[in-house]
């Protein structure tokens, strides 16, 4: 057990420094973010993936946690990615999660949610859309958020959100990598859902994609994360690079400026909505 002394100042709210990208050097990668008081939620993605977060969450006192889930692109075909070490698509298996949910460190469901960008059949997507049902059935039962991943599929998961709206909590849960359109945001905030944004933020505007300065414009700070999606993305002025939890900091940067005020009001806040929406 790791108990060197931690305050948690800032938070990666969505991390993956459990996947093997970080075999070589995954303490230090840790403690560079630790000493900055970075606190961590490790993000699993299947079974294995999941958990590898439970296990390295539980290997520190405090300022690391975890989310168990099944990642939409995961549920049907293989799409391999050495960074993640994720080789065969599986059912969603619902005993494995509650078991993995009984730690502690466990403060919410998934990544879960839809992903059309690699898929293109209905049966697929519809495969997609039951796993991501069954999601949310299940942080319902155990009472913890939701940690959702969309992407190409916004108009579906609103719809399925308001389809089971009854089986959402009070805090419904977290919008990862959001970059939906501002009437998308809308809704999503009026059904209760927090949202976070990582490295993409800091890059300049892509032509018909997200606007992402309005975007966090309209989303008040009390609704907002801040995230890594490590080791993917990596914000400016490591664009291309590993990413790592460290490189939040820049992140939160980048919504002070847009929000106008400073990174340590920023900070502060996040911290305030972690502890409503994860109890951290
Ligand atoms: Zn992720």
């Amino acid at each position: 057990m790791n108990a060197n002394n931690f305050s948690l100042r800032h938070l990666d709210v969505h991390t993956h420094t459990h996947f093997p990208a970080y075999d070589g050097d995954r303490e230090d990668v840790m403690s560079r973010a630790r000493e900055q008081g970075i606190g961590m939620i490790q993000i699993g993605s299947n079974i294995k993936t999941s958990k590898e977060a439970v296990l390295l969450a539980e290997q520190y006192n405090d300022g690391v946690w975890a989310c168990v889930g099944l990642h939409p692109i995961h549920t049907h075909e293989t799409f391999h990615d050495e960074h993640e070490g994720v080789e065969e698509p599986e059912e969603f298996d619902i005993e494995q999660l509650k078991d993995l949910s009984t730690s502690k460190k466990v403060v919410g469901i998934g990544e879960c949610g839809l992903d059309y960008f690699h898929i293109k059949k209905e049966e697929d997507k519809m495969i997609q859309k039951k796993v991501f049902k069954d999601h949310i059935k299940l942080a319902h039962e155990l009472k913890k958020p939701l940690m959702i991943h969309c992407r190409e599929a916004y108009t579906d998961l609103i719809q399925i959100i308001k389809e089971e709206k009854e089986f959402l909590n009070e805090c419904p849960g977290v919008i990862h990598f959001f970059c939906g359109t501002t009437e998308e945001a809308k809704d999503l905030l009026e059904l209760g859902f927090y949202f976070t944004f990582g490295g993409a933020i800091t890059y300049p505007k892509r032509k018909n994609g997200t606007d992402y300065e309005e975007v966090i414009r309209l989303i008040p700070i009390e609704r907002l994360f801040s995230e890594t999606d490590a080791p993917y993305v990596a914000p400016v002025p490591h664009r291309g690079k590993r990413n790592e939890p460290l490189f939040v900091l820049e992140v939160e940067k980048k919504i002070a400026e847009i929000k106008d005020v400073s990174p340590e009001i920023v900070s502060r806040i996040i911290i305030e909505n972690a502890q409503k929406v994860f109890g951290i």
